[in-house]
């Protein structure tokens, strides 16, 4: 299947892949350059003449450029897979298994094997020219060698620092094409050879400009100056070997750290605390300085055995040896201090690397030269380098003013140099640590604060700030577990609550149903009472009809059998008056049954207008059998309606009516009760007063609570009130007793005249 491929990434990795091609060929260019100096100028100066004698340099220079081009043709076909696979990264697709082998293999060999074929190249054009030159005898045989010589160590210098540009050009292509791959194992495959690669490019050009430098500072002859470098060559080849054998020695710790930290698949495996970490640390922090140090040593002993041999051999004066070794010594110094400087280099990322993955003991990986010490070194080694190349200059013959201004520029560089890396070295971590602090104070936490590199006061700070990073993360983290296990802890209160809740409910709604039914059962009680009371209440209007039926009927057979006018007149006289008792008994039987209806039947769903008058009469038939001698003074506002419940309003007045009549009681002098029924207002008012023993002070405020009652058991339930209040309350109403002991009771009640104001709840209110 077709993969379509957006515009823009491909336009984006075709301009990224311009720019690289570009880099590569102004470093390529500028490398073969570097190459032609360090290797052609030895040649042309040692055997300039000789070479014009020979007719031969544009033959040479030709053979020169062919097996150029032919080598950048191959760098470029081993490099292919490299290419490949980075275009395709750079595509967005993903990379077998076979040509990400191919780019892996091709990044690891091509810088080495390209700087080798250069060096041989070199190497080769110098020992063949010498070889050439001295066969012709053209060129002393001691002279010729020298140029061999030089050729083979200048092309070495220029080869390695080839070497690295290249492993240094690499690197982030590498990052390209395989993305997830360790950086502590991508620096351990390549860290001890770039080590040498360094130091050898310092040897090869500091060779060279220790050759430049004495050419300027000694009147030496081609041959005596041929024959120091040919004497170089072997003498430097004792300091080299113990160098590498002090790296061997030294990088041991760092080799073992490597063998179980890569052992393991991921960071997380690795102990913080790790004593290898720490030994690697250590090493690799001395390292720097102890093998430019050992290497110094060793190169000055080398430079003054050639010296001593070179002066025996070919008998240049004191002055011009003391120059000699000045040179030399100076030299040393310098490569010396670049050497630490570029070792530095190589090894912080490793530093960096075993910072962050471990915790490091600061007393342990202490570093013993202070930020203080070193700079003094680097400074004063510059101080000492410059002033030494004045005193030089002022002690050697004079010269032109081109190599005057040629050989001031180069020892200019060389300091120069010098002071921009212990800058930069300086600098940089302050800048790295600067960010990464801002970072730290938006609150970005999770990545570490790598070290500077060595743990000098920088280093340490370095330190100081990872550890106030992990200390704050671990106190956010302890935060954040902290207010979930809060939240946890008030999900499990809620549910606990909602369960409780639930509970309660469940219990208040079985209290309710309880208070329901004890209410119902209550008003069935006083329902009983009520009926037993108007059954003799019916009982006389009853009997009365029935006692005057017979009588009656006797009166209508008097007027059948009479005989006289005056006999019908009288017997339809006590007919009619007969017939009246019944009418009358008939028609109060009728009011109490239709009262009784009335108060009996069953709400209606919706409020609707009531008449008040009416409910006061039908309650006051009602309870007639209870009022035998109490008077009942009604003052009613005949027309007054509210919007209610009439059979919820009928059970007040019957509650408050009953009450009245059981304070007044069984008194022999009898009582009365007056109820009045007014609009106040847009309110209607309705009282209940009596004239009995009134309700004490400390009684008063507790009358309206349900079960509460001063009367036996069997006269009261202690609802009555309560259930008044609330139907007062469901018609939007207020109710007030006012009593004071001994003065009787009134009950006050407004009720709105308004419609909208009345609840529609209509739920059944037993009563008394
Ligand atoms: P109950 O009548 O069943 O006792 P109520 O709630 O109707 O219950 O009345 C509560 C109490 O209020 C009565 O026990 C009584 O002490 C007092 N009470 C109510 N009305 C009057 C009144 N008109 N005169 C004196 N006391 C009264």
């Amino acid at each position: 299947m077709a993969t379509t491929l957006p515009e823009v990434p491909v336009a984006a990795s075709l301009r990224t892949a311009a720019c690289a091609l570009g880099a590569v060929v102004l470093a390529e260019l500028s490398l073969t350059l570097l190459e032609a100096l360090l290797v052609w100028a030895p040649l042309v100066a040692l055997a300039g003449q000789s070479l014009r004698d020979s007719g031969e340099t544009p033959r040479i220079v030709a053979v020169m450029l062919v097996l150029l081009v032919l080598t950048w043709a191959r760098a470029t076909d081993r490099m292919r897979p490299v290419l490949a696979a980075r275009a395709t990264k750079l595509r967005g697709l993903p990379l077998t298994a076979a040509a990400e082998e191919a780019a892996q293999r091709a990044m690891a060999r091509t810088p080495l094997e390209m700087a080798g074929l250069r060096w041989v190249l070199w190497t080769a054009l110098s020992v063949g020219v010498a070889w050439m030159l001295a066969a012709r005898n053209l060129l002393a045989w001691p002279s010729a060698v020298g140029v061999a010589c030089v050729g083979l160590l200048h092309a070495g210098g220029a080869a390695a620092i080839r070497a690295l540009f290249w492993e240094r050009l690499l690197d982030p292509v590498q990052a390209t094409i395989l993305p997830n791959l360790d950086p502590l194992r991508a620096f351990a495959v390549t860290y001890r050879r770039r080590l040498c690669l360094t130091a050898f490019a310092l040897i090869g050009l500091g060779h060279a400009v220790s050759a430049t430098l004495i050419a300027v500072f000694t009147e030496l002859t081609s041959p005596q100056a041929g024959t120091l470098l040919a004497l170089t060559v072997p003498a430097l080849l004792v300091p080299m070997l113990l160098w590498y054998r002090s790296l061997a020695r030294r990088t041991v710790p760092i080799e073992r750290y490597f063998e179980s930290a890569i052992k393991r698949p991921t960071s997380r495996g690795l102990a913080r605390d790790d004593p290898q970490a720490v030994a690697a640390f250590r090493a690799a922090q001395s390292l720097p300085y102890r093998a430019s140090i050992y290497q110094s040593l060793a190169c000055s002993l080398a430079a003054v055995a050639v010296v001593a041999v070179g002066r025996r051999l070919t008998g240049f004066n004191t002055a011009i040896a003391g120059r000699l070794l000045g040179a030399i010594g100076l030299m040393v110094l310098a490569s010396g201090l670049y050497e630490t400087l570029l070792l530095r280099a190589v090894l912080r990322p490793l530093l960096g690397q075993l910072g962050s993955r471990h915790r490091l003991p600061v007393a342990e990986v202490r570093s013993a030269l202070g930020l203080r010490r070193k700079l003094l070194l680097f400074f004063g080694g510059v101080i000492v380098l410059g002033s030494g190349l004045v005193l030089l200059f002022s002690l050697s013959p004079k010269h032109g003013p081109a190599t005057m201004i040629g050989s001031t520029a180069l020892a200019l560089a060389l300091a120069l140099g010098l002071v921009v890396l212990i800058v930069r070295d300086l600098v940089s971590p302050i800048h790295a640590l600067e960010e990464r602090a801002d970072e730290m104070a938006r609150g970005e936490l999770a990545r570490p604060v790598p070290p500077s590199g060595e743990a000098d006061e920088i280093g340490r700070l370095t330190f100081a700030f990872e550890e106030m990073r992990r200390a704050l993360r671990d106190k956010l983290r302890s935060t954040e577990s902290l207010n979930i296990d809060l939240e946890r802890e008030v999900r499990r209160r809620t549910e606990v609550l909602e369960q409780r809740n639930a509970e309660l409910h469940d219990a208040l709604e079985k209290l309710r149903r309880a208070q329901d039914d004890l209410v119902r059962t209550e008003k069935l009680a006083s329902m009983g009472r009520l009926v037993a009371g108007i059954a003799h209440e019916i009982n006389n209007p009853v009997n009365a009809v029935i006692n005057t039926l017979g009588p009656l009927q006797e009166s209508i057979h008097q007027i059948s059998g009479a005989q006289s006018p005056q006999q019908i007149a009288s017997a339809v006289a006590d007919a009619e008056e007969m017939l009246r008792v019944v009418q009358r008994g008939a028609a109060r039987s009728k009011a109490i049954v239709q009262a009784l209806h009335n108060y009996s039947r069953g709400d209606e769903s919706v409020p609707r207008e009531l008449n008040l008058g009416r409910s006061v009469d039908d309650t006051v038939d009602l309870l007639r059998h209870r009022l035998k001698n109490i008077r009942v003074e009604k003052e009613i506002d005949p027309g007054l309606r509210v919007f209610g419940f009439p059979g919820q309003i009928d059970q007040v007045l019957m509650n408050l009516v009953t009450n009245a009549a059981q304070a007044i009681g069984d008194r022999e002098q009898g009582g009365t009760i007056r109820i009045g029924v007014h609009a106040v207002d847009d309110e209607a008012q309705i009282s209940v007063a009596d004239d009995g023993p009134g309700i004490p002070a400390e009684v008063l405020p507790r009358i309206f609570d349900p079960f509460f009652t001063t009367k036996d058991v069997g006269e009261g339930s202690g609802l009555g009130l309560s259930i008044v209040h609330g139907i007062i309350e469901r018609h939007g109403g207020r109710i007030r007793a006012e009593s004071h002991a001994g003065e009787g009771t009134v009950f006050r009640i407004w009720l709105p005249l308004r419609p909208a104001s009345a609840s529609s709840e209509n739920r059944a209110l037993p009563g008394k």
